[in-house]
């Protein structure tokens, strides 16, 4: 691409403002590299990414905790256009993902472009120029035509407000922010929460700790985990690009399938309860204990999560399982409910992510000034979870109501990306300078989805990080992903006010990158 005709946005009156590069991208996670690499792909070179941390990876690169992986199988969490034939198990581990993002890094040779240990803190659209003006933590600014930002659904650690939590003198840290420093043998740890993490970390610290009290608010749905190392005949027939195709899809199909008892007919999961019930009852003996680990919500309302060895933990002698809540945190002491005080020498917050309180602490400005978190103090709402009125050439991957409960996610940021680069191919075309979603189209998109959320598992009644502070659903798609990918696959430009033409279009894309599930 012409580096000439990105130099300068030129305003109404003439006023030229620098560019530093066309499209700045933030974060460097699946859905930041993602995009990265299909901009590079398509032979696009001026794009910027920043990434706060010092190295890519996301998720899987501040996950550290022992035990931690994807629930998702292997064959699917990958870009469709990079499969990975090295897997070594069924379901990869935090280390392995890591690797991959590395790996796919320096493959489509976007690392030249991260610029890391680089946050941003604020945006300001500028409407005279067209052009975005993005604020850097410690000083400076990026200025870019468009953003397009993947920061991130489960990137920021939620704490518990717990009576003198600020009173422990021991070690005491998040699962997202592991601390190798510290040995757990022989210690008496604390783990607050029995969620994903949880159940992914405590068989591997049990065995450890001198003793393990696991603090449960709330049971988890667990079925088995068909996880084991990949066999080195499927490893080597997975080399065969069709075969591999034909598993992926396969894979595919058989989590998809899922969907029909979370957003069709909940009452479907009662076969997936069953299940669950008998793995429970086959690995926990103690009918008293068994009762305390039973669920008593409707499967799928709260994140269904897969482990063979997660209830074995609870049988070790050390290990005991606390339900009477926390009502207290002291010097080196947990109170539960009751006012039985137990003594502890570590405390592990297995207490998820802060998903629903917008882009906060980053502040986007958009057209005449109106800021984003402001605009969703009522919830969080997006056009398909990409776009947002009043925020021209500005785009979310992973966005409000775009997650999953079923499937891999990896899927729903690939056809974001690919959406967002449509829409950049049209604005080129048009030589256009700004797309905005027009508020009333957003508006009746999420509508439509509000309404039909209303009969998914997620709205039975259970507490789930998926709502939001007023029981509103703004995190998980409640379809099928493919009818998400239809719904992006186009981008009809008369959902969207579309201004120009200014400057002089820059030449048109070779070609999209498009992928497929
Ligand atoms: C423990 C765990 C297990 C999971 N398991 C699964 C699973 O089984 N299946 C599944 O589909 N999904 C799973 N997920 C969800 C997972 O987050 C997504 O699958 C995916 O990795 C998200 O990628 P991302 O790039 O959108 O976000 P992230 O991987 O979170 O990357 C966001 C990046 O943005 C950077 N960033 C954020 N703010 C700024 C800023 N202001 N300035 C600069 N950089 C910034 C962050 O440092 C980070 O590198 C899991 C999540 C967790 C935490």
């Amino acid at each position: 691409m012409s580096s000439a005709l990105l130099e300068t946005s030129l305003s109404s009156n003439g006023h030229a403002v620098h560019l530093d590069t066309e499209t700045l991208i933030v974060g460097a996670g699946f859905s930041g590299l993602g995009m990265a690499i299909s901009l590079k792909r398509a032979g696009i070179e001026s794009f910027i990414v920043v990434e706060r941390a010092a190295d890519v990876g996301g998720t899987w690169r501040d996950n550290q905790y022992p035990g931690c992986a994807c629930d998702i199988p292997s064959v699917l969490y990958s870009f469709s256009f990079a499969r990975n034939p090295k897997w070594t198990r069924s379901y990869p581990q935090q280390q392995e993902i890591w690797e991959y993002l590395r790996f796919v890094t320096d493959k489509f040779g976007v690392r030249e472009h991260i610029r890391f240990g680089t946050e941003i803190v604020d945006l300001r659209w500028d409407e005279d120029t067209a052009t975005w003006h993005t604020q850097l933590k410690g000083g400076g600014t990026i200025v870019s035509r468009f953003v397009v930002v993947g920061l991130g659904p489960l990137s920021k650690p939620s704490f518990p407000s717990i009576p003198g939590i600020e009173k422990f003198q021991g070690p005491h840290w998040h699962t997202a922010q592991w601390r190798h420093d510290v040995d757990l043998t022989g210690k008496r740890v604390a783990v607050i929460g029995t969620g994903a993490s949880a159940v992914q970390m405590v068989p591997q610290i049990a065995p450890k700790a001198a003793k393990l009290y696991v603090f449960q608010r709330t049971p988890s749905w667990i079925l088995p985990k068909p996880d084991g190392p990949i066999h080195p005949v499927v490893k080597w027939l997975r080399n065969f690009k069709p075969l591999a195709w034909i598993e992926r899809k396969f894979v595919y199909w058989l989590f998809e399938a899922r969907a029909l008892g979370f957003t069709v007919n909940p009452n479907l999961l009662k076969l997936m309860e069953s299940t669950a019930l008998k793995h429970l009852a086959k690995q926990i003996p103690d009918p008293a204990l068994r009762a305390r680990l039973t669920p008593s919500y409707r499967m799928g309302c709260k994140r269904v999560t897969p482990s063979s060895d997660y209830y074995p933990a609870f049988n070790l002698p050390q290990v005991e399982l606390v339900t009477d809540g926390v009502a207290e945190i002291r010097e080196g002491s947990i109170v539960d409910g009751r006012g039985v005080e137990r003594e502890v020498d570590v405390i592990l917050f297995a207490s998820g992510f802060r998903t629903t309180d917008g882009l906060t602490p980053l502040t986007v400005h958009g057209r005449g000034g109106r800021e984003m978190n402001e605009a969703w103090r009522d919830g969080m709402a997006a056009y398909y979870g990409i776009s947002v009125a009043g925020f021209p050439n500005f785009f979310q991957l992973l966005g409000p109501n775009t997650a999953l409960g079923h499937n891999s996610v990896v899927l729903m940021a690939e056809a974001q990306v690919r959406h967002v680069m449509r829409v950049l191919e049209q604005l080129r075309a048009l030589g256009a300078r700004s797309i905005d979603v027009r508020q009333d189209v957003q508006d009746a998109q999420n509508r439509r989805l509000q309404r039909k959320m209303r009969g998914t598992v997620w709205s039975t009644g259970c507490k789930s990080w998926y709502l939001d502070k007023n029981g509103k659903n703004t995190t998980l798609w409640p379809w099928f992903t493919f009818d998400y990918f239809r719904n992006v696959e186009r981008v009809d430009l008369k959902n969207y006010i579309v201004i120009g033409p200014a400057n002089p279009p820059a030449p048109v894309q070779a070609r999209s990158a498009r992928g497929v599930a």
